[in-house]
């Protein structure tokens, strides 16, 4: 673990963002603590100040208790509304408040104390159970200590004189402490966040290889017969019209034997871009196999895919092939969903649709 090891540029906003919403939550339970911590000391004072530690001072605690109390009574309920409505940048600075108002109020506590009985409980707890409970950035948490440290051994040596100079020391021990802690939780913090984060773009990558084509970057057949059953279900279960095309190149075999599987290459990747300039964005276009393409033409009527398949058939046999010296045509099969159809039999019906165009002569379109 490396504490100055700064978070790739591309995740710290993202970063940022996952810090204040783990935040979110802790800084809650941690105020409604705080609240309820504050509320006991304020009524032990009130109740029985004769007991309670504080001397002359009891005025002092009354006061410290009762606006924490107060302060973090009000917190909970702010960061309570922050669970439902989220504004980062507001919320970031309302745990930086927070975080400065525990420490001083420990300091504070920590200082009374050494007057009374040379005792920094408060201070030390307050300190470490901050930096443990909610997570900040080193360099925050490195000022918010310091100025708590100076602080309290300021008070200490002001409030029980030169003597306590071993006390003005221990303060800058626990600020160091809770420092290591602080730093050491948020860059685990970090870590895990980047971690996590690389996870999902491997995932997300893995995800775009496993559901396309490498040679025509089009959708390959895994990702269209699964993502087909979900459309032909809604399809179905509303009353919606769908056809689904299938397109063979004909005498495919003829370019790769007379020209080279590089040409062949190549005219499959012209084709997967003719066919994506036919279709609309909500079409689904995807390599079905070797040299057949399969559409998806979800919410369109019969006379609309004709003109589809039509469009693409002529621009196919218009276009001229990159290193094809001859003409190029194709065939396609267009089947028109039946309210029994799943997608392996529109797929069926589609396949003997384009043998009948194969067999009629290719370079045509036929439909049910
Ligand atoms: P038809 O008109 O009856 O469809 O004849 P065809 O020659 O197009 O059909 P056939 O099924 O005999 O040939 C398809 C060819 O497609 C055979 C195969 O080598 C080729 N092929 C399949 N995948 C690829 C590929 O990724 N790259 C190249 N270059 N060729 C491929
Ligand atoms: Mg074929
Ligand atoms: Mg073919």
């Amino acid at each position: 673990m490396n504490l100055f090891r700064p978070i790739p540029v591309k995740y710290r906003g993202e970063s940022l963002n996952d810090r204040i919403s783990g935040n979110r939550e802790r800084a809650l339970v941690f105020a409604i603590v705080l609240a309820v911590v504050a509320s006991l000391y304020l009524a032990f004072h009130l109740i029985d100040p004769e007991t309670a530690s504080g001397g002359s001072l009891h005025g002092f605690y009354r006061a410290m208790h009762a606006s924490m109390a107060a302060f973090s009574g009000i917190a909970a309920l702010w960061f309570l509304r922050r669970t439902k409505i989220h504004a980062p940048r507001c919320e970031a600075i309302a745990h930086a408040v927070f975080i400065v108002v525990v420490m001083l109020w420990g300091t504070g506590i920590a200082i009374a104390d050494m007057v009374n009985g040379e005792d920094m409980t408060a201070f030390a707890l307050a300190l470490i159970a901050t930096s443990a409970i909610l997570r900040m950035p080193p360099a925050f948490s490195a000022a918010a200590l310091s100025v708590s440290a100076a602080l309290m051994s300021i008070g200490s040596v002001l409030s029980c004189g030169r003597g306590q100079l071993d006390a003005a020391f221990a303060a800058w021990i626990y600020a160091v402490v809770a420092w290591f802690i602080a730093a050491y939780l948020e860059e685990g913090r970090k870590e895990s966040f980047v971690a996590r984060r690389q996870l999902e773009e491997r995932n997300e990558e893995l995800r775009d290889i496993s559901f396309h084509d490498p040679l025509t970057k089009l959708y390959n057949r895994l990702y269209v017969v699964e993502a087909g059953h979900n459309i032909v279900l809604y399809h179905r279960r509303y009353g919606l019209e769908l056809h689904l095309a299938l397109l063979d190149i004909d005498h495919f075999k003829k370019v790769n034997d007379t020209l080279g599987h590089p040409v062949g290459d190549s005219v499959l990747r012209e084709f997967s871009t003719i066919i994506q300039g036919c279709v609309r964005t909500s079409d689904t276009a995807s390599r079905y196999g070797g040299e057949e393409f399969l559409i998806l033409l979800p919410r369109t009527n019969a006379s609309d895919a004709r003109t589809v398949a039509e469009r693409v058939r002529a621009t196919v046999e218009g276009h001229d092939f990159r290193g094809v010296p001859w003409k190029l045509t194709a065939s396609l099969g267009v089947a028109t969903l039946a309210s029994t159809d799943t997608m392996e039999s529109l797929i069926m019906r589609a396949d003997q649709l384009l043998y009948r165009s194969k067999n009629e002569g290719r370079n045509r379109v036929s439909m049910a």
